[in-house]
């Protein structure tokens, strides 16, 4: 029977108080996120509360929710899409030593910052290895006539292809990046479909020699993770590096951000500070297999496999979101679905 006690007691086993909390709004597809939250929580004896969703759709809800927006950080995947989110004035300026001493200068801005970071690079098959010199390989590359109808490459409205054709307009300019646009496109082998991990399944299953997908795909494939039939295709591919005699790699982050109306603001930046510690970041490279942002934090091995002595990139990743509108002007100029 219920009595009004017993009503209370079961409110609060169900729903314990906690007056200190912070609320996320997250775009990352991790279940085991949640996990480092909960480590926070034991910590510091604040609550994390998070709602996941599509970055687009979590974007607009904290644009419309406007002062009652309930979230206090925003965490995304793509410096594209935290530069997305910060053109449209969502975010404040983090003001954290921490974050500035931990995480790379250009893996952040004032307003947010790389909690882990990403490879976008190639992937051939290992029996094609030997016929090309694809040791050195450039991102440039894929464009030129031997890779004619053999490259798989996911569509134009996809994030990660934005930022890199965006890396190629801030390194090569404006009319080189466009020129190698219009050429890959006449070098897919078919119209782009499907995730990063259909192209790479792709070459594997040879209905094309090449194939763009981050690094963290290929070992979530070889993790067995997304069954046996994936895991025996990444085996069958080499992952390369590409620019390894030039600028290097193109790199990416996942990220997050202080929002503007922010209610926990102090607890927000100790949640988003415990993102940087070695256990956090050693949770998160286990799991999504991404590379750690600060130093000292080993990636998980099969990221490790692939080499870790690899050159970057050092471009700043906010000028991704710079040239964000022209690099998609470029992919649908030159027919890139
Ligand atoms: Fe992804």
């Amino acid at each position: 029977m219920f009595n009004f006690f017993s009503i209370f007691f079961y409110f609060f086993l169900f729903f314990p108080v906690y007056s200190e909390e912070v609320n996320i709004y997250s775009a990352r597809h991790y279940e085991s996120d949640i996990k480092i939250y909960e480590k926070f929580t034991k910590l510091t004896g604040i609550k994390v509360n998070m709602i996941s969703g599509n970055a687009k759709a979590l974007e607009k809800r904290i644009q419309e929710e406007g002062e009652d927006c309930i979230a206090d950080v925003f965490i995304v995947a793509d410096a594209g899409k935290l530069h997305s989110a910060q053109s449209k004035n969502l975010f404040r300026k983090l003001n954290s030593e921490k974050i500035n001493r931990l995480v790379p200068k250009n893996f952040r801005t004032e307003y947010w910052f790389g909690i882990a970071k990403r490879a976008r690079i190639i992937y051939v098959h290992k029996k094609n290895t030997s016929k090309k010199n694809l040791i050195e390989i450039n991102y440039e590359d894929l464009a030129k006539q031997m890779w004619h109808k053999k490259v798989l490459i996911r569509s134009s409205n996809n994030i990660y292809n934005q930022s890199l054709v965006a890396s190629l307009i801030e390194n090569l300019g404006y009319d080189k990046a466009k020129k190698w646009a219009e050429n890959l496109v006449a070098n897919m082998a078919r119209t782009p479909q499907g995730n990063d991990r259909s192209q790479m399944l792709g070459v594997a299953s040879g209905d094309a020699e090449i194939a763009v997908a981050n690094t963290y795909y290929f070992a979530l494939m070889l993790s067995g993770k997304k069954g046996k039939e994936q895991q025996e295709a990444a085996k069958k591919l080499i992952p390369i590096f590409p620019n390894q005699t030039n600028r290097g790699t193109h790199m990416n982050i996942s990220g997050a951000g202080l929002l503007k109306y922010s209610k926990n603001t102090e607890n927000s930046i100790k949640f988003l500070e415990f993102l940087l510690s070695k256990e956090a970041q050693t949770h998160i490279v286990n799991n999504s297999f991404e590379y750690p942002i600060i130093n000292g934090v080993k990636p998980h091995k099969l990221i490790a496999d692939m080499g870790l002595k690899f050159k970057q990139d050092p471009v700043d990743v906010s000028t991704y979101g710079k040239w964000q509108s022209e690099a998609l002007k470029v992919m649908i100029e030159s027919g890139w679905k």
